[in-house]
């Protein structure tokens, strides 16, 4: 125990005392785990301890103890973030939620579930399939993030373009302080309107407002009529680009429509060790659901070919799942190619094409390998900056910049789903002002007086 100060061992001791004194680690090998998250970065040194809260009297006795003692928080689910919003350093305090992992109540009459920050994404859901409903936000992470940490990033998905963002599924959420208060926001009702809506500002706030210690969230009924899935093959990223436009604008909705670049396709066609894409080609998968599904998919697939594309249907449930294990493989894929930094801005679906040949032209420019993957019904893309060193050089970062000054000029956003954590923190200004940053902060300084809970992220 030696190297800690008096003020954290004094902590330590208070926090054994308060609760269970097995849920308040410090052995150094797990404090270890809680220097990094998915963003590629890593703290310094390991923070003073670790409590893996059980219950939301624990969280209550945790931020009072930290407050007393003036030690920052960083609130942690399951650490799949890719923000550099969930990873701690030296003289910070990590309060783990992913042991309040309990579904509380799921009420099919009203449409609700209430559970707690930890549960597993993908596990809601496969309680909600045997009763007929789901969970609609559905992270490329579902099966490894939580609920706690999709509303704390405001996640999106897949399936976002037409279910919504993580947001469009919270009704309410209970919220631990930094003092130890705990606030019930929001509602159980369908409409409701008293009040600032706190349950949205808290939603995408990446732990620097209150550790939400349970969620009310919307569910939804089973979509009647099967799912029809189809993948094409274009010349190019701005052609694939364009069809889903030309798709958007026929009026067809589809659930999933995702890009992958020649790049991307390649990569992880290497690492499922499948037969090689078609040479230097781009895929689009479209996924339609509902009673209308079948004729939904042959619409598209006639306007898909009038756009220079190649489609086809999948022909059962085993060859669309196929096409989807393909689009969920982007993250190891990329992973294998070297270090990889995730970017993730957001553009008016009408500049989607536009953004991809931002993108080839920032490639060629710098030397840079960029696979990129979009999901494209929203205009969101996540381009990989590839390099081949062990962390990300600056030549990186200003490619980045690049990325991020192309975005904003096509009347985009810096981040359409992964926050701004650490990460983005430099640019925030670019994009929302000096007035904006301004007032964001005295809405946190409002929350958070001593600026315990996550300080140095986002703002
Ligand atoms: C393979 C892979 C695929 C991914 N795909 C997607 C994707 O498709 N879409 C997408 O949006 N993201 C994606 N992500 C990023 C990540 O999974 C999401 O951001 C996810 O919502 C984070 O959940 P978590 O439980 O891991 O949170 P953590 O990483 O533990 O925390 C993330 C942030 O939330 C805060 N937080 C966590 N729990 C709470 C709580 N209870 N109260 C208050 N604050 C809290 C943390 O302080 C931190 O700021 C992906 C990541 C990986 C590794």
């Amino acid at each position: 125990m030696s190297g800690r100060s008096p003020t954290s061992d004094d902590l330590v001791s208070e926090l054994r005392r308060k609760i269970r004194p097995d849920l308040v680690v410090t052995t150094p090998e797990i404090l270890e785990n809680f220097r990094a998250d998915r963003s590629g970065l890593r703290s310094d040194s390991a923070p003073i301890v670790v409590v893996f809260a059980e219950s939301s009297s624990d969280v209550v006795e945790v931020m009072m103890s930290a407050t007393a003692h003036r030690v920052p928080v960083v609130v942690r689910g399951t650490g799949t973030g890719v923000a550099g919003a969930s990873f701690a350093s030296a003289g910070e305090l990590v309060l783990s939620l992913e042991r309040m992992n309990r579904i509380l109540e799921i009420n099919e009459e009203e449409a609700y579930a209430i559970v707690e920050p930890g549960v597993i994404n993908g596990d809601l859901n496969d309680v909600l399939r045997d009763r007929g409903f789901w969970f609609a936000p559905d992270p490329a992470s579902r099966a490894i993030s939580s609920i706690g940490g999709n509303i704390a990033t405001n996640a999106g998905g897949l399936m976002c373009a037409k279910y919504g963002v993580t947001r469009e599924a919270v009704l309410g959420l209970t919220v631990v302080l930094a003092d130890g208060s705990m606030i019930e926001t929001g509602r159980r009702t369908m409409k409701g309107v008293t009040g600032l809506d706190l349950t949205a500002l808290v939603t995408g706030s990446e732990g620097t407002l209150g550790v939400i210690v349970s969620a009310c969230v919307r569910i939804r009924r089973a979509v009647p009529g099967g799912v029809s899935t189809v993948n094409a093959y274009f010349p190019s990223a701005r052609d694939a680009a364009n069809a889903c436009l030309a798709v958007s604008s026929a009026g067809l909705t589809p659930m999933v429509m995702e890009i992958m670049d020649d790049q991307c396709l390649a990569a992880v066609h290497a690492y499922l060790e499948l037969d090689s894409p078609p040479s230097g080609s781009a895929s689009l998968l479209l996924q339609f659901d509902g009673e209308s599904s079948t004729a939904n998919a042959a619409s598209a697939n006639d306007i898909l070919r009038r756009h220079g594309g190649r489609p086809e249907t999948a022909t059962d449930e085993a060859h669309a799942e196929e096409l989807l294990r393909i689009r969920r493989s982007v993250h190891p894929a990329m992973a294998r190619l070297g270090t990889t930094l995730i970017e993730d801005v957001c553009v008016p679906r009408t500049r989607l094409a536009d953004m991809f040949d931002r993108i080839s032209e920032i490639q060629r420019q710098r030397g840079i390998v960029i696979p990129t993957v979009a999901h494209a019904g929203d205009g969101n893309l996540h381009p990989n900056f590839i390099s081949e060193t062990d962390h990300i050089p600056e030549e990186i970062w200003d490619a980045a910049q690049e990325l991020f000054s192309a975005a904003l000029e096509f009347g985009g956003t810096l981040t359409g789903e992964h926050g701004v954590g650490t990460l983005k923190k430099r640019w925030l200004r670019q994009e929302l002002g000096d007035t904006q940053v301004e007032l964001q902060r005295r809405i946190k300084a409002a929350f958070d007086p001593l600026n315990i809970l996550n300080p140095g992220k986002v703002f």
